[in-house]
């Protein structure tokens, strides 16, 4: 098998939304920039959907917003809770003091969205079909990685920057002998998808019952999607009990959503296993290398985090790495000029994992005490405007972006 080789100034291991991402905004800067992708196109189902209102924000800024219209998407009105048939929770998202509500686009759009926009800039390469095998160094740094084409041949990319944003089970993070903290949350997810009904209008609804709760989301463009929350390794469980036990179980639940599994959950198939964790790192970078996005710190689905995070990721560290590349004209850039990124972006990701953290274990209480308190909190908080300042600060966080960042330019 034949080896070839290319050298670039960053390799991009990834092209889900934090790597197309990155690797537009890097072109725009006059980088060179290689963005290898295993998959040959954008096409996956059961990804993050949900866009939170500040990447809104963001990505109409970068002048993302015409290609995203041209798509289509659902904007999302607020978010409520719901027990025994009850709304105890209701929080309209019109009244967060940001101008933008959250959105439902596919990612396939918004990646093609991302690559569309990269593919006029000459220094900049898409590999589609390209997985990365390994990582090669010089002197404790990393200078680059070898990948593998569909074809089966190899193609050693020198790179004086290689970034992991390869995904929730990173590959890069691995050869990159960083360490990752994993910690399986007590449950998993089971997502599916059927036609939204036309009363039902374009709120997120978290429906709870004990220790079980699903998570239904409107998705573009007239589905609903629906996350099933399972015990720790239950799925081969829930597969014993057959299909049909597992449609009574979500009916039970809601019986709203009974007529619909029943037409459209036909079997297995129909649904999508998720392994809930979080991964929390101390270091994201090495000489020659940084991770970004799931790849540095996967998210639980609680508010909807992991897009927004990625997003924000990319716009960050595309100046800084443009500024590191300018500064030492061939040489690699070092952990140290990453380090600022790493510190700020870090210190976002923990405030999120501390809420949904604290949200997990509230959703886990299966005693009939644990539920009661945790319906008279939610009461309480419903009262009170405080809600709107504990969801605002989690899914609205300022990123502290700079205009700098931003770097605003038409598409
Ligand atoms: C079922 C499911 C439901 C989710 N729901 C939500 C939600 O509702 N809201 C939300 O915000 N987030 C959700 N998430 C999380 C969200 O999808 C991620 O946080 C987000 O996609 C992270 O973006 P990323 O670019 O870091 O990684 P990814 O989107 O995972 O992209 C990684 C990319 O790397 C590529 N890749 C992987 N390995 C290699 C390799 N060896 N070589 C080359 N390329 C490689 C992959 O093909 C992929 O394109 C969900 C995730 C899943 C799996």
């Amino acid at each position: 098998m034949t080896t070839n080789t290319m050298t670039t100034d960053v390799l991009i291991v990834g092209g889900g939304p934090a790597g197309a991402l990155l690797g537009f905004l890097l072109a725009r800067r006059g980088v060179a920039v290689v963005l290898a992708e295993k998959n040959v196109t954008t096409e996956r189902s059961f990804r993050g959907e949900t866009i939170a209102a500040r990447s809104v924000l963001t990505l109409r800024e970068l002048g993302f917003e015409p290609a995203l219209a041209r798509h289509g998407y659902v904007p999302l009105t607020g978010i409520s809770l719901w027990e025994k048939g009850r709304r105890i929770v209701h929080a309209d998202y019109q009244r967060f003091p940001i101008d933008a509500l959250p959105i439902d686009i596919p990612q396939p759009a918004l990646i093609q969205a991302f690559l569309d926009a990269s593919e006029p800039f000459p220094s900049h390469t898409a590999l589609m079909g390209a997985s990365f095998v390994s990582l090669f160094e010089e002197e404790g740094a990393v200078r680059g990685a070898t990948v593998r084409m569909r074809g089966g041949e190899t193609l050693d990319i020198r790179a004086r920057l290689v970034v992991g944003a390869d995904g929730r089970y990173s590959r890069v993070r691995k050869a990159s002998m960083l360490e990752a903290t994993i910690t399986p949350m007590e449950r998993d997810f089971l997502w599916f998808k059927f036609p939204r009904p036309p009363e039902w209008g374009h709120d997120a609804q978290l429906v709870v019952d004990r220790d079980r709760h699903l998570v239904i989301l409107p998705t573009y463009p007239d589905l609903l999607r629906v996350g099933y929350n399972l015990p720790k390794d239950g799925f081969s469980q829930i597969r014993k009990q057959g299909i049909e036990a597992f449609r009574a179980g979500i009916t039970e639940l809601d019986p709203r959503l009974g007529p619909l599994v029943e037409a459209h959950i036909g079997g297995w198939h129909d649904a999508s296993f998720l392994e809930i964790f979080t991964a929390e790192m101390e270091e994201w970078a090495r000489d020659g290398l940084i991770l970004i996005g799931d790849a540095a710190h996967t998210a639980t689905p609680i508010l909807g985090q992991g897009v927004n995070l990625a997003i924000q990721d990319a716009v960050y560290l595309a100046p800084v790495v443009a500024a590191a590349l300018a500064r030492n004209a061939d040489g690699v850039v070092r952990a140290a000029e990453l380090a600022d990124f790493v510190g700020k972006r870090r210190t976002h990701k923990a405030m999120v994992t501390r809420f949904q953290r604290a949200q997990e274990a509230s959703l886990a209480r299966s005693s009939a005490v644990g539920t009661l308190l945790r319906r008279m909190r939610l009461k309480a908080l419903d009262l009170f405007p405080l809600k709107y300042r504990l969801l605002d600060r989690v899914m609205n966080a300022p990123h502290n972006m700079s205009a700098e960042a931003l770097h605003v330019g038409t598409l």
